[in-house]
């Protein structure tokens, strides 16, 4: 399962990127990675509750080649914790999927499963903080220990030209690994903003409300606003 959700992860794009924040890292730290004593602690007692769960520091998916790369905030106990596979098997995954389909960056059939065969198209998805989180809420702390390796995933996607952060938390994380200052680049539903990549060619950072089910029963975040992200996202990258 866990060669199914890293998905075409090569040896070249694990070689280490640039230090920012604690030192040079590949861009996907091992299953059982040991930085956060808070998260470590959590995946041991879900693997005892639920052993045949993924329980680990869960790999982004999709091609070395993608153009869009999407963060989000971190897996969700019984969605990515479980299957190993990002947004996959929780509400998040559905409406992702579901819109990442709709604008021509998967292929085949999303069915909650790592095992479903789906593969995304020129995007990768994966997630500020690698590890579940106790209530769905990494601590500062947690999420600088892992920020290294966004900044390593960044840096190991060559033809990268577009980020979608997915809440703040992400964006923020995303903004810091790429060397900006937060004031410089606020977070706001639906903007985005132009920024350089590690190597520092000319990047767009798109920002969107998470796709939680919390957002959406709330009506922070519907359907179609989340369209209209993926919508112009597509509009900038053109077809591929
Ligand atoms: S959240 Fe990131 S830094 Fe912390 S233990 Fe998991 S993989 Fe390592």
């Amino acid at each position: 399962m866990q060669m199914k959700a890293a998905q075409a992860l090569t040896t070249d794009a694990r070689r280490s990127a640039g230090p920012i924040g604690g030192g040079s890292v590949p861009p996907e730290p091992e299953k059982s990675c040991a930085r956060c004593q808070r998260l470590v602690a959590y995946r041991d007692e879900n693997r005892d509750k639920n052993p045949d769960w993924f329980n680990g520091a869960v790999p982004s998916f999709g091609p070395q080649t993608a153009r869009l790369l999407i963060v989000g905030l971190a897996p969700g106990v019984t969605g990515a914790n479980r299957t190993g596979r990002p947004f996959t098997g929780d509400f998040a995954g559905d409406l992702l999927y579901d819109t990442l389909a709709r604008y021509g960056f998967s292929t085949g059939q999303y069915q909650s499963s790592p095992n479903d065969g789906l593969q995304l198209r020129d995007a990768m998805i994966t997630n500020a903080v690698r590890c579940v989180p106790p209530q769905n809420k990494p601590v500062a702390g947690e999420i600088n220990a892992c920020r290294p390796f966004l900044h390593a995933r960044l840096a190991a996607l060559p033809e990268l030209r577009a980020v979608l952060a997915l809440g703040k938390i992400a964006h923020d994380s995303t903004v810091r690994a790429l060397g900006e200052r937060l004031a410089a680049y606020p977070f706001q539903h639906g903007k985005s903003h132009a920024i350089k990549r590690p190597d520092g060619v000319g990047i767009s950072l798109f920002d969107s409300y998470h796709c939680s089910r919390y957002n959406t029963n709330t009506g922070r975040l519907t359907e179609q606003m989340f369209q209209d992200v993926f919508a112009e996202i597509r509009r900038f990258l053109g077809t591929d």
